[in-house]
């Protein structure tokens, strides 16, 4: 009854196109607990069909700002908008932001998941308790830009629900939906590769290289088929190739000559990549790169791929190359839902914005990160696809979207001739990647051609790793580590985090998991 009460309030709060008891119903995500009772007629299964939402804002309700995705544009854009100006609604398949400069380490245990894992409402504590903001667990389908509506659909990834369809009227609309990993049409890859941009991609990538750990030490297993199973081949040889390849070559030459002796010399990691290794680095740095990679173990291959099968991929020039993990990383495009998307494109596909990221044709809709570039009249190249950009991107909106609301224009096409001030600049900070053995690379050049200082070994790796330690869940890792050593203090395992802090378990879902959020993050993923 109390839930009901509530449902009136905030129905009559956010103008809902539909009945208290419907929303109940249609958005038990929200409101429903486990077995409560859901109407199946109510489902909704098409665009166009009406269904359930939150319909356009009048005053005194706050204007609404629609968020789509929850990535590093997006979260630092929800971190910095002024909730007592708008209510913040965002859509994502995911309840969380990835700090993935990281996930590399956690593939091998040297963090663990939930240290790269920041749930929304953390980010944003108002999506948790502000009656007109919410976070739905949905993609986006379509953007009706004339309407000032997104269509989405529910998804969760496990069929748990049939999919449901409910559309949100915006006052101002972010598109930051990112990029998707480019397979360039090569038959096999999205099948039998793991991509690594996810949690649940790290998790599945750590599993999968302990099983083939054991399923190769069961007697019986041929020398050929230890050799295949053991081998860790991972495609592209960009910044996140190369990291992955370091953490896993460290995880070979340390835990698996320790724990897994009997197969030691069965395992190896291969590197393919079509070009050069680091192509947007230093030339230095990319020759100390590549020296560092094969002292400690990584096979470097020039080829091309042109197939992949279930056990084996097969290169341009005929070679086979049998594989027990397989890990895909050359890149990324536009993403289908931003292709198919009725918005003006910049050069290479991505949505256009102008000098302040809004979407010059479609009032009040604004893109942000790896989906959006600048169009072409700007006289501007699209910014490269990395979450430095990203996140200012989402800061500077934030900035402008809280002055817009301050000055009165936050509703739908309340801009006018609106004086927006300074357009979005973009200064690059610099590279930095790891190449494993407590090395990494730090280059502080402008562009490639500029000049700069770039430096590579221990210090650049202490620079590397003080970085993004620093900005990561730190608190859940040490946590976790003074658990493993119950008799340190916290100094000793802020110690053992900083030079290693690599646990590897089957069981991920730790009996000491001491928030509902991190757990729930682990089971989604
Ligand atoms: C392993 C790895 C390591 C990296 N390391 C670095 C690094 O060291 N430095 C660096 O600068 N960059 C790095 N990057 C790149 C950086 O992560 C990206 O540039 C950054 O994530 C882009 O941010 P974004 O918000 O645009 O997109 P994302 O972070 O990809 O977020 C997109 C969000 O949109 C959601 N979404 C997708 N489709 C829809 C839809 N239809 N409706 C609603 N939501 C949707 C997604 O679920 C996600 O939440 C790395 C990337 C990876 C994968």
């Amino acid at each position: 009854m109390y839930r009901f009460k509530n449902l009136t309030r905030f129905a009559s709060r956010v103008n809902l196109q539909c009945t208290p008891v419907q929303f109940y119903l249609q958005h038990i995500h929200r409101f429903a607990t486990a077995g409560d009772a859901v109407d199946p007629s109510i489902s909704g299964d098409g665009v166009g069909q009406a269904y359930a939402g939150l319909g356009p804002t009048r005053k005194p309700d706050k204007p609404r700002v629609v968020v789509l995705g929850s990535g590093w544009a997006g979260c630092r854009l929800m971190k910095g908008i002024d909730t007592s100006i708008y209510d913040v609604v965002c859509v994502s398949p995911r309840n969380h932001m990835v700090f993935t400069p990281l996930l590399a380490s956690t593939c091998v245990g040297t963090l663990e998941f939930r240290s790269v894992a920041e749930p929304i409402g953390r980010i944003q504590p108002a999506i948790s308790h502000e009656p007109g903001s919410f976070f739905f667990l949905a993609n986006c389908k379509a953007v009706d830009a004339k309407n000032h509506e997104v269509h989405c659909q529910t998804t969760d990834g496990l069929q748990t629900l049939k999919p449901w369809d409910f559309k949100i009227s915006y006052d101002k609309l972010v598109i930051a939906s990112g990029a998707e990993a480019s397979t360039f049409g090569i038959k096999g890859v999205k099948e039998h590769a793991i991509f690594l941009r996810e949690v649940q991609h790290a998790q599945e990538i750590r599993r999968k290289l302990l099983l083939n750990l054991m399923l190769s030490d069961v007697p019986g297993v041929s020398d050929e088929e230890k050799r295949r199973l053991l081998h860790c081949v991972v495609v592209g040889g960009g910044p996140t190739g190369v990291e992955f390849s370091g953490e896993l070559s460290d995880f070979i030459m340390k835990d698996v000559r320790q724990r897994y002796s009997h197969v030691k010399d069965y395992i190896h990691v291969t590197l393919i990549e079509a070009k050069d290794i680091l192509s947007s680095f230093d030339d230095r740095l990319r020759v100390y790169a590549t020296n560092q990679l094969i002292k400690s173990g990584v096979r470097l291959v020039h080829g091309i791929v042109k197939d992949v099968q279930p056990k084996k991929l097969v290169l341009s020039d005929g070679t086979d190359v049998p594989y027990g993990l397989l890990v895909w990383s050359t890149g990324v495009g536009p993403s289908s839902f931003v292709r198919d998307m009725d918005l003006p494109k910049a050069p290479g596909g991505r949505i256009g914005v102008d000098d302040w990221l809004r979407v010059p044709s479609a009032p009040d809709i604004f893109a942000i990160g790896d989906c959006s570039g600048y169009l072409e009249s700007t006289g501007k190249s699209t910014l490269p696809a990395l979450a430095q950009v990203a996140e200012r991107e989402g800061k500077y909106l934030a900035e402008l979207l809280n002055k817009i609301g301050k000055e009165g224009g936050g509703y739908a096409n309340g801009v006018g001739d609106m004086n927006l001030g300074a357009p979005f600049v973009y200064k690059h900070l610099g590279s930095m990647a790891t190449v494993g053995s407590y090395k990494a690379l730090v280059d502080l050049r402008q562009s490639k051609d500029a000049k700069g200082l770039s430096i590579a070994g221990f210090t650049s790796w202490i620079v590397w790793r003080s970085a993004y330690l620093t900005r990561v869940n730190i608190e859940s890792t040490l946590a976790s580590n003074q658990i493993e050593f119950p008799t340190s203090n916290s100094w000793d395992a802020l110690v053992v985090t900083y030079i290693s802090g690599r646990q590897v378990r089957i069981n991920d879902i730790k009996q000491n998991s001491n928030s509902f959020e991190d757990f729930w993050i682990i089971l989604q993923g």
